[in-house]
């Protein structure tokens, strides 16, 4: 195996700014109020154990992951807090592995109820499995219609080998600047709430927001808040700045040869660049395959020695090229920092997402795994 430094590219996990960001979250919660790390998609292409350990030993007392083999990834690595299986589980195999594992699943609707209840029953597992009543307030995504949350709760209570351990709800538009949707979708989860409330069951804790509910407003916050991108240090939305965040992931690479072309050479395939002037270039070693989206080619920026430098051409599976007449002398192995910071200049996973017309988050989870992650 390679060490990282003999890499041609890599991904810097600031392990500081984890714990930095955790500490500033917590500082917005009540004291009593929990925060649950989301570390599913591999901590949003972080590095789901070391972002996990870090999260956990900064404040957080709570994981969410999506998948069984995610849960079971952060077992395997001893790490021993509650862990939220935030998609649905139904197969044998998948109820047999949580109920093994000690991960505690989310319950979409009667039916999975029953499918649980009748596994568990079937493995003789004898305890009671803690569970999370899901309940769609408006996402239409997982979850009992709220409406119907009554009747689902009650028969859940009724099943002896399921504890109810929350009941949870999400937020579709709480990143928007409108909130007509958020409250609404507030006001149905109070409503359904209260009609549990009503008829007798006592629910032990209750959990609604993501990043953006945690930033909009301290009603939303409950007991426990479940924090995905902040974690990772950036902003759900440009008006919810109101905590200060350190990105947490940035992506280098190297210079892997320089040279100068002549004016009105074509550069990469399909010469989707012709040199206007006699031209000094470098190529550098990442490219799709690593996870730059292909879409950026001849749009994205680089930094090397603080200063931005334009990519030329079309990206390439594995390597780019940039223009780097501004900065003739630049040496082969050099460092460049493709998303990050350096001196003075920095490039977020917001300008690619801009560019590219989607999110910081799909930005973040698409770094491959061809890309050493490297704690820093
Ligand atoms: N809760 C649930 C159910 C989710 O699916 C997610 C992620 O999409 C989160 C919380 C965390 O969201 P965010 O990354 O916006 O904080």
């Amino acid at each position: 195996t390679y060490s990282w430094m003999q890499q041609r590219a890599w991904v810097e996990i600031d392990l500081g700014a984890v714990e930095h960001n955790v500490r500033q979250l917590k500082k917005l919660l009540a004291p009593q109020t929990q925060l649950m790390a989301v570390v599913k998609a591999d901590a949003y292409g972080h590095g789901a154990v070391t972002i996990a350990k870090v999260a956990l030993s900064s404040g957080a007392s709570w994981l969410g992951v999506a998948t069984v083999p995610e849960g079971i990834q952060l077992r395997e690595a001893g790490i021993t807090a509650p862990i939220l299986l935030l998609g649905a589980a139904q197969t044998f195999e998948q109820i047999h592995a949580i109920a093994n594992w000690q991960l505690q699943p989310t319950l979409c609707s009667p039916r999975q109820a029953l499918v649980f209840s009748d596994t568990l029953e079937a493995i003789n597992y004898n305890s009671s499995l803690p569970v999370h009543i899901k309940l769609d307030t408006g996402m239409s995504r997982l979850g009992t219609n709220w409406q119907e949350s009554g009747e689902f709760v009650k028969l859940v209570t009724r099943l002896p080998r399921l504890r109810i351990a929350s009941i949870y709800s999400h937020l579709a538009t709480a990143d928007s600047p409108d909130p007509t949707i958020m409250n609404l979708q507030h006001e149905r989860f109070e409503a359904a709430i209260a009609q549990i409330k009503a008829s007798g069951i006592t629910i032990p804790s209750l959990h609604f927001a993501n990043s953006a509910g945690t930033l909009v407003s301290k009603k939303l916050h409950y007991d426990m808040v479940r924090v995905g991108l902040a974690i990772y240090g950036h902003y759900p939305a440009e008006h919810l700045h109101n905590v200060n965040l350190k990105p947490v992931l940035q992506v280098k690479a190297r210079v892997t040869q320089v040279k100068t072309i002549e004016a009105g050479t074509g550069v990469s395939y399909g010469y989707k660049y012709i040199a206007s002037r006699d031209m000094r270039i470098a190529v550098v070693g990442i490219g799709y395959a690593d996870g730059i989206p292909r879409n950026l080619s001849n749009k994205m920026q680089v930094i090397i020695r603080g200063q931005r430098i334009p990519q030329i051409g079309a990206i390439t599976m594995d390597q780019i090229m940039l223009d780097i007449s501004s900065i003739p002398d630049i040496q082969e192995n050099e460092i460049v920092t493709i998303l990050g910071k350096d001196q003075n200049e920095q490039i977020t996973a917001d300008d690619w997402a801009n560019e590219l017309n989607t999110i910081s988050w799909e930005i973040l989870c698409s770094f491959k795994h061809r890309l050493p992650r490297v704690a820093v």
